[in-house]
Order: structure tokens, then sequence, then C-alpha cells
């Protein structure tokens, strides 16, 4: 379905995963500056290979139709990680749980002022979500709020498990229990092993508040663990198919299965080492990598479903350097409508992978009120 917005027709997108308040604090991207105005701005820069080269911001989600994402809170507790070049500002790794939650609850701040000011509408409710997604259908115009569903990328900022209803209150509705390595409660990508002792409690937790389990970054071990644990809802917010590209960042056939049976929805991430194999952070260029290639996961779930349930996507942009070559800022979303087409996708097919199976999911799974 095309909604007017301004002079234009469009078909909003909800978009799985977004780091904004991790590249606004590290970064220091001013996210209410244009993709232009923030790169100018890091000219020059050599700190972090992403310097130059951003790709989203609130207003290009606007003129890309972004009605809705989940944008993450990020930060790593991990004593052992002393690194030559100092601890920086970008770096995500803090010594304990209790400064990761900190600088977690610092993000968390930085959403609530962009909602104060209006630039975000926080959702934690599935009225909310209704109310949000009826006013982008009436169409909007540069000011209109994006919609924000908060979610945490790996759970170190959560202490103790007992906080988790904390966090909830505070409006995180969705948790990925590590990212790269170990965290202290699951292992990540890139390592092998259980859940630990402390992440067995944490699911109860989730379960008992409410809280989406999110299995993206899990290690394969952890990640049956936790989906034989955890009755609650489920999804993959930014996961790519190891069919298409070999490693334990993406998920196995077998592992998308188990999602699938789950009422899962899979988000496509736009990440070049996750899309195509052998690919090598500031060493391989993008050339190759293409939106046709997010469209092959994209794909391959559908495929794997037998119907457009559970495809979404979930776009992880960080900077162009790894990201598909003709993508270049937020409203290059749209080029996959086209590829789609092409592919024999219907309108009602392209609508349930742009935005109605994560609307789907969320208007069932987030709480009617607020209230725990
Ligand atoms: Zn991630």
């Amino acid at each position: 379905m095309l909604v007017h917005w301004g002079k234009l027709e469009m078909r909003l997108i909800f978009d799985g995963h977004l780091d904004l308040a991790l590249f606004a604090l590290a970064h220091n991207r001013d996210q209410t500056e244009s993709v232009a105005q923030i790169n100018a701005r890091e000219v020059g820069m050599t700190d972090a290979l992403e310097r130059g080269g951003a790709t989203v911001s609130l207003p290009e989600m606007r003129r890309a139709g972004v009605a809705v994402c989940q944008s993450s809170i990020s930060a790593r507790a991990k004593r052992e990680v002393q690194p030559v070049t100092g601890h920086r500002r970008i770096d995500l790794d803090y010594g304990t749980q209790r400064m990761a939650y900190a600088w977690a609850q610092g993000q968390l701040a930085y959403y609530r002022i962009l909602e104060g000011q209006g630039e975000i509408k926080l959702i934690r409710t599935s009225g909310e979500l209704d109310a949000h997604w009826g006013a982008w259908e009436q169409g909007g115009d540069e000011s209109t709020p994006v919609g924000v569903i908060l979610s945490m990328e790996c759970a170190d900022p959560i202490v103790e498990p007992s906080q988790a209803e904390a966090w909830w209150e505070d409006g995180l509705r969705s948790v990925m229990l590590a990212h790269f390595g170990f965290s202290h409660y699951a292992a990540g990508t890139g390592v092998s092993g259980p859940l630990t002792p402390k992440g067995i409690e944490l699911l109860k937790e989730f379960e008992r508040v409410g809280m989406i389990l999110d299995l993206t970054h899990l290690s394969d071990m952890s990640f049956y663990e936790a989906l034989d644990r955890f009755n609650g809802p489920v999804i993959a917010s930014h996961n790519n198919c190891r069919a298409l590209v070999p490693g334990d960042r993406q998920f196995s056939d077998e592992q998308i299965q188990r999602l699938i049976a789950r009422g899962a929805v899979i988000g496509a991430a736009l990440d070049a080492w996750m899309l195509v194999p052998d690919w090598v952070h500031g060493e391989s260029s993008t050339e190759h990598v293409k939106l046709t290639t997010v469209v092959d996961h994209i794909d391959h779930v559908c495929q794997l479903a037998g119907n457009t349930l559970h495809a979404a996507i979930g776009t992880d942009t960080g900077a162009t350097y790894h990201m598909p070559s003709d993508f270049k800022t937020t409203e290059d979303l749209r080029k996959l409508e086209p590829i789609l087409v092409d592919r024999g996708y219907s309108d009602a097919d392209i609508d349930n992978i742009f935005h109605a199976n994560w609307r789907r999911f969320f208007r069932r799974w987030l709480p009617e009120s607020s209230a725990c």
C-alpha cells in the first residue's frame, strides 16, 4: 500500500535494527542533521572507518518513509579488553557492567531528549504503535516524529537479571543477550558456549516482564539453548543466511526454520560482511555487493518459510564503506522495491517485507498498556 508523503507516494518502511544513539554519542553525530551535514563535519577524520560515510539520520529516515525502527542501546562489559590505543569514546567495551549500565542509560537519555523535542516517538505499547502508524499513513512532512522501539544489543547493561524490570519500565522492549564475544549472559558472534547461569535467570525475568528476545548475534549453542528455555516471543532483528554466507554470524537453514516455527520475524542486514562470503572490513571493496544481494537473503528466508510472513528489513546501517555500493543513504532502501517486483513478489508480499511483518509482530507482542 502506498501512502502520500508530501508530494510523494511511498510504501512505508519498518526497520528492525539501527543504532541511532550509539552513533550519536560515540561518533558525535547529531541525528537531527542530514546525512550530508553529518558527513561534511567528518571530512578528514581518521579515528574510525565510518567517518564521512554516514548513511542514516532522522531527516533521511523521514524522506525514506521509515515510519518506525527498532533502535539500540549498545554497550558491553569486558574487563579483559585493554586496547593499545587506550579506551576511546567510540569503543563499545567497558570494564564492568555498572559502567556499561551508565553508558547505556546515557543512550536512553539521548532517545528521551529526542522524544521531548518531537524528533522521535518512543513506542512502548501496541496502542502507541497503532496511533503512530495511523498518523504516518495519513501522510506527514519534514517534522513528523520517527517511531522508535528501544532494543538492547548485548544484555550487559542489565547489571543483574532482577534489573530487567527497571529497564522494561524505562521503555526497553527487546534484548540481544550478547554481541561479539562472550557477554555476562551468553556466547555471541565469534565464540562458542552455552548461556551462563545469569543468562538462564535473565530469560525467566524476560518471560515475567514480557521482554522480546532477539536471537541475533548468539553463537549456535547459546541460540538453541535460549530458544529451548525461553517461551516468550523471539525475533532476529538483523541476521542473514548462512546458506549464502558461511560463518557463525549468519543463521543456518535449520536455525531459520526454528525461528519461523516460533513466529519470528527476521530482518535482513545491509552489512557487506554478512551479505557476501569472505568480505573483510578495511580490506574488501563493496563494488560487487548490491541491494540485489540483500534481496537474495530476504528471498532465502521466504523460500524456507514458503511465504513472505517472516522476512523483513533490519538494516544495521553504519557507513558506506561496508554497505552495498548502490546504497548511500536510507532513501536508497526504496530501490529494494523494484528488485522484489522483478523477482515476482506481489504488492502484498512487498508490504510484508517492508513493514507489515514487523508491525504485525509488535502489535501482537507489545503490551496494551505500559503497566508491567
Ligand atoms: Zn549487530
